[in-house]
């Protein structure tokens, strides 16, 4: 997504909160409701790759958020509720909020605002980011930047390297951007060749910043207690699963579960697609999951939830941290964005 198109993104909301559009239309394109996507929820300074900007909220504007889609009238129900919900066709609408990869803020930022509202949540763990086994690879290529000196220059395995000046912060944006994009072309082991070679050469450890930002399985013992959470799997290493060989796919999504259910005594019933894109998950990852028997999958398509769809391939809207503004939220989950595109 480049920086225009969240440009596009911001006036499209505006103009839709301003016009009404979405109150005039909400009640015939909100669906029956919607999954809302979390990530940090936190006071931590944004990152400097506004991809990774979006991934973080403040608990104010989690806050702000849950009143805004009370007032606008959804009932904030649990995951576990989605499908009878779906089948139901209710009047009023409802939304689902889920937290994916398992922070330390959402027990320490999110939980106090979501136990206030008496909000049930649902949290997708990585096994790996709990094992401390998978890297936060998004946030490492952050340090890779600041670490570069002048100039980054990094071979690829296919086509150019990446090659970028790194004199002022645009500078550095700008190259992270592009190294970003250039790696999620790459596919799963050529990805994690880079990611691999990047973390040496720059003496990234990604066991610190998995320390410093995820549960760890004690912690996440302590935190299941918690009677508004719903458990989810979020696979082994966060990989983009329709990436994989189909014994590799299925692994990820089986033995994730399986290794929370040793862990935590909780054998997931929902799984949420790393990523969660058109190259993560697809008809063939959607196949999996029922036969794995998880009740529902979610991806990060976006898009509202509406008769006859795919529970193991469903949307989300991303509460995204470029766009911390009540009336943005409004607009998405009335629909209208989704209508237009
Ligand atoms: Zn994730």
């Amino acid at each position: 997504m480049s920086g225009l198109r969240y440009g596009a993104i911001r006036v499209a909301l505006q103009a839709i909160a301003a016009t009404g559009l979405d109150r005039m239309l909400g009640p015939r394109t909100r669906g029956l409701g919607c999954i809302l996507t979390f990530h940090r929820v936190t006071h931590d300074p944004a990152p400097l790759l506004p991809e990774n900007a979006g991934l973080y909220i403040t608990p104010e504007f989690l806050d702000v958020a849950l009143d805004e889609v009370k007032r606008c009238g959804y009932d904030i129900i649990a995951l576990d509720a989605l499908p009878e919900r779906m089948a139901a066709k209710g009047e009023r609408p409802f939304v689902v909020l889920t937290f994916d990869d398992g922070y330390k803020d959402l027990r320490d930022h999110a939980l106090p605002v979501l136990k206030a509202h008496d909000a049930p949540f649902a949290a997708f763990i990585c096994t790996g980011f709990a094992d401390r086994a998978a890297p936060l690879w998004w946030l490492d290529l952050e340090d890779v930047v600041q670490r570069a000196g002048d100039m980054l220059e990094i071979a690829m395995p296919h086509g150019l390297p990446v090659s970028a000046s790194l004199r002022s912060t645009a500078e550095k944006q700008a190259a992270l951007r592009t190294l970003y994009w250039r790696l999620r072309a790459l596919d799963e082991p050529a990805f994690r060749q880079v990611i691999g070679g990047l973390q040496y050469r720059y003496q990234i450890e990604p066991t610190r910043r998995l320390n410093d930002l995820c549960l760890e399985w004690s912690e996440l013992e302590a935190l299941v207690t918690e009677p508004l959470l719903t458990l989810g799997a979020h696979s082994m290493t966060h990989p983009r699963i329709g990436l994989l060989p189909i014994e590799d796919a299925e692994r990820e999504m089986r033995v994730s579960r399986d290794t929370i259910a040793a862990h935590l005594g909780i054998t997931p019933k929902h799984f949420c697609y790393p990523v969660g894109d058109q190259t993560a998950a697809g008809a063939r990852e959607a196949e999996i999951a029922r036969r794995l028997g998880y009740v529902t999958a979610l991806t990060t398509r976006p898009g509202v939830l509406r008769e006859g769809l795919d529970m193991q391939l469903l949307p989300r809207i991303s509460v995204n941290g470029l766009f911390q503004n009540p009336s943005y939220l409004r607009a998405l989950i009335s629909g209208v964005p989704f209508m237009l595109r």
